[in-house]
């Protein structure tokens, strides 16, 4: 059924979108506009096992809150990063938050009382830029976040792809320059190991002098912990567009592998709209001019995709967990 369609009148739902240090939450109406957001910190210091219960108490926290307000959950939505199994509700593995083979789905549900839905961040937060934001319209969506790593989420007529296991949409260990930087996943010229926003930021600061040099062959997708305070990839584009040579440099390349990472989506794909979120994206047309100039150089025979920037920034996650909840109800 339609989720708006079946929708009454106090009808909410309780999202969450869960992040290495905070939480989003929000309860989101079936047409979704969001009645109340709240943030929580995720202290994954503390092991999964209490981030679990933080998300319990939150979502229950959220329900009584609706029920206070005269409002009615419906369902739960819940997005989490890493590898997640949409299917089955497990959090099959992530890095920031400690999660492995976590049941939370089924967790959540049973302490709610609620049709539960489990989602990946950046796929929800794909969802509702296809549905609700940027790709709003457009039938063939492929969503790339750009920020500390890289990852896509390709919508079809407001339905995101998960793969076979869950880890569907890693644009950015797409192989674009063989034999280069090493990427955290172990592998070297990964997408994300030279256009990801730390790997901007690591990438000038060892043509500078600036970072520890060697450190391309650790880890790739952290690229923090430099000692003084290193340039972060918006200060790369400043400095590019200022004219500095070593800024410029890092900037291009980054672009350049950005066009063949998305060319390669698009021969896979054909979208309509290519949506860029992330902290990269708040770059600009310093970022979207060039990217588009050179990704359109790339089309042989292939329609060219509009390339937009993402409209809901960090409330995509919630809006798109809350969608899910909806469908899968
Ligand atoms: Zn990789």
């Amino acid at each position: 059924m339609s989720p708006a369609d079946a929708a009454g009148p106090a009808d909410v739902v309780v999202a969450l979108d869960v992040g290495g240090t905070g939480m989003k939450c929000a309860l989101v109406r079936p047409d979704g506009t969001t009645v109340h957001t709240e943030r929580h910190p995720t202290d994954a210091g503390r092991g999964p096992d209490a981030v679990v219960e933080t998300i319990l108490d939150v979502a229950e926290g959220l329900a009584g809150k609706a029920r206070a307000d005269g409002l009615d959950p419906v369902a739960l939505g819940i997005a989490v990063p890493g590898v997640v199994n949409e299917a089955a509700g497990v959090a099959v593995w992530s890095a920031n938050v400690g999660f492995r083979d976590v049941p939370l789905r089924d967790l959540a549900a049973a302490r709610l009382g609620l049709p539960t839905a489990l989602g990946h961040d950046v796929r929800v937060g794909g969802l509702a830029e296809a549905r609700l934001g940027a790709g709003r319209g457009t039938g063939h969506v492929l969503f790339v976040a750009i920020g500390t790593g890289i990852a896509a989420a390709h919508v079809v007529d407001g339905v995101a792809a998960t793969g076979a296991h869950g880890a569907a949409g890693e644009i950015g260990h797409i192989l674009v320059r063989p034999g280069g930087p090493r990427c955290g996943c172990g592998r070297d010229g990964c997408l994300e190991a030279v256009a990801s926003a730390s790997a901007i930021a690591r990438r000038y600061a060892e043509a500078t002098g600036a970072g520890p040099t060697g450190a391309a062959g650790g880890g790739g997708l952290t690229g923090g912990g430099l000692a003084g305070t290193p340039a972060s990839a918006a200060d790369v584009a400043d400095r590019a567009a200022a004219g500095e040579p070593a800024a410029a440099g890092v900037w291009a390349e980054a672009v350049e592998a950005l066009a063949d990472g998305l060319a390669t989506g698009q021969s896979l794909y054909d979208v309509e709209s290519i949506v860029i979120g992330g902290g990269l994206a708040r770059a600009g047309p310093r970022l979207f001019d060039p990217l588009r100039a050179a990704l359109h150089e790339r089309m042989t025979f292939h329609r060219r995709p509009r390339l937009v920037a993402a409209a809901l920034g960090d409330e995509a996650g919630c809006l798109g967990a809350a969608l899910l909840a909806l469908d899968a109800r």
